[in-house]
């Protein structure tokens, strides 16, 4: 998703980087390009024409032209200003201290929502709370067998009740909550092919009758701009607080994304980006438009990198980490995480200009390879002290390995690199916590 765009922007922003000073005209010209590369990727005319209109605005301010770095000036306002269009700050769950707290889903049908309940089910498990899945939908007969073979994979209890009517089952589903400890309830409600009076007054009958904290509408991001139209009928009737957008792995322009909180008012408060349970994700807007603009989104990578080492980091390699420093098997251990975050190619994505890298053939995959195979040729205690691999060692390793001493070199290089970094992440780590202690 929004590949096509984030390549016009990118290659705009190339442009302006090849002049020294810009002037007026060169603004216009690049909002002009601008413009086009939104209505392109489908994003709602009116929107369009308001975020053009602001960001040459802002723009076209002295501070910008007359600064010695216009273009990177440039590039930030068009930041601001996507973030501020996909809706500025994360937007978070409504909770009450009531128990439980009760979160409806509601959209069309095929938008994603009974997956989408079992992924907000699995999200929420894994934040310590205990869900209760709840299947209002009993118009699609396999609506309710699909949310019980989920829930069985998630281990997330489901609650049918007597399966005939909706506003019912959902009182149910909120007591058998009660009487048996869980405290949170997702119902899934039912969908229509079209935005229709009974779909609109059953929703709003279950509504009524359990008083969700939270009620969250699922949209198809492949239907474009689309979404917006649907979005806006549907608030007309029933009021809801925010949207879980499905289907972003796929190939959609980012129109309706883009489009939606301008124009509803309404915020993503969720990303989907696949069929697994566990693909459903918070969303960020500033992290999405940097990933937009092709500046990565290291953050969600070292989010998930950090998930991944508390479930299995070893007590030895904590400590070395805790330590702030890394040695040659961390680096192996590093690269395996990788793997299991989805390999090179997802890590890159989330990293800056990661996507373009790899659509340019810029990765070199075998130095990759050689990495290991230069690693895997040291002893046990030189992987543990680097700092041991003197000149004639290298030569040693390398003909170890059939490679050569610039292979070697190369790979001490990248691994200095990483240790240096791993440190600087540590540190800022450190002071984090600094902070929120002395808070
Ligand atoms: P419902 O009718 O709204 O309940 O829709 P479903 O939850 O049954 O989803 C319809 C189809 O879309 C199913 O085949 C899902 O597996 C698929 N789907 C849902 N969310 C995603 C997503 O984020 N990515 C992809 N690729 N498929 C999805």
């Amino acid at each position: 998703m929004f590949e096509s765009l984030s390549d016009r922007l990118q290659n705009i922003f190339s442009g302006l980087r090849g002049k020294g000073r810009l002037t007026e005209d060169d603004i216009n010209s690049a909002m002009r390009e601008i413009r086009m590369a939104l209505l392109e990727a489908d994003v709602n005319f009116k929107v369009v024409k308001q975020f053009t209109a602001d960001t040459k605005q802002r723009c076209l301010e002295a501070e910008v032209l007359e600064s010695l770095t216009p273009a990177q000036n440039v590039v930030k306002i068009v930041l601001d200003e996507l973030t501020k269009l996909l809706g500025e700050n994360d937007a978070k769950l409504n909770t009450s201290s009531r128990i439980p707290n009760v979160i409806m889903l509601v959209g069309l049908q095929g938008s994603g929502k009974t997956t989408a309940a079992a992924k907000l089910a699995y999200l929420l498990k894994g934040k310590g709370h205990v869900p209760l899945l709840v299947a209002g939908d009993v118009y699609r007969p396999a609506a309710a067998d699909q949310l019980e073979t989920l829930g069985g994979e998630i281990g997330v209890k489901v609650f049918r009740g007597d399966g005939k009517d909706p506003v019912q089952i959902a009182k149910d589903g909120v007591r058998y909550a009660i009487d048996n400890l869980r405290d949170v309830v997702i119902v899934d409600t039912a969908g229509r092919l079209h935005v229709d009076e009974q779909m609109m007054d059953e929703a709003a009958a279950i509504k009524e009758a359990v008083k969700p904290e939270e009620i969250l509408m699922v949209v198809d991001a492949m239907t474009g701009q689309d979404v917006v139209n649907v979005a806006s009928a549907f608030a007309e009737k029933v009021e809801f607080d925010g949207v879980i957008m499905s289907k972003m792995d796929g190939d959609a322009r980012g129109g309706g994304a883009l489009s939606l909180k301008q124009v509803t008012g309404k915020p993503i408060k969720f990303i989907s980006a696949g069929e697994k349970p566990d693909s459903l994700e918070e969303f960020h807007p500033d992290r999405m438009a940097k990933r937009i603009l092709g500046m990565g989104d290291v953050v969600s990578l070292i989010e998930q990198a950090s998930k991944i080492q508390a479930e299995e980091i070893e007590e030895e390699q904590a400590e070395r980490l805790a330590r702030a420093d890394i040695n040659l098997n961390d680096f192996l251990e590093i690269r395996r995480q990788v793997n299991k975050m989805g390999g090179i190619s997802k890590l890159l994505s989330a990293m800056p200009g990661g996507d373009k890298a790899m659509a340019e053939g810029n990765v070199d995959m075998k130095a990759l390879d050689r990495m290991e195979t230069v690693i895997y040729s040291m002893t046990a205690h030189e992987r543990e002290h680097p700092e041991v691999l003197n000149a004639s060692r290298r030569q040693r390793i390398a003909a170890g390995c059939g490679l050569t001493v610039q292979d070697v070199n190369q790979v001490m290089k990248q691994f200095n690199e990483t240790r240096k970094m791993v440190k600087q992440m540590m540190r800022k780590q450190e002071q984090a916590m600094g902070n929120r202690a002395s808070r």
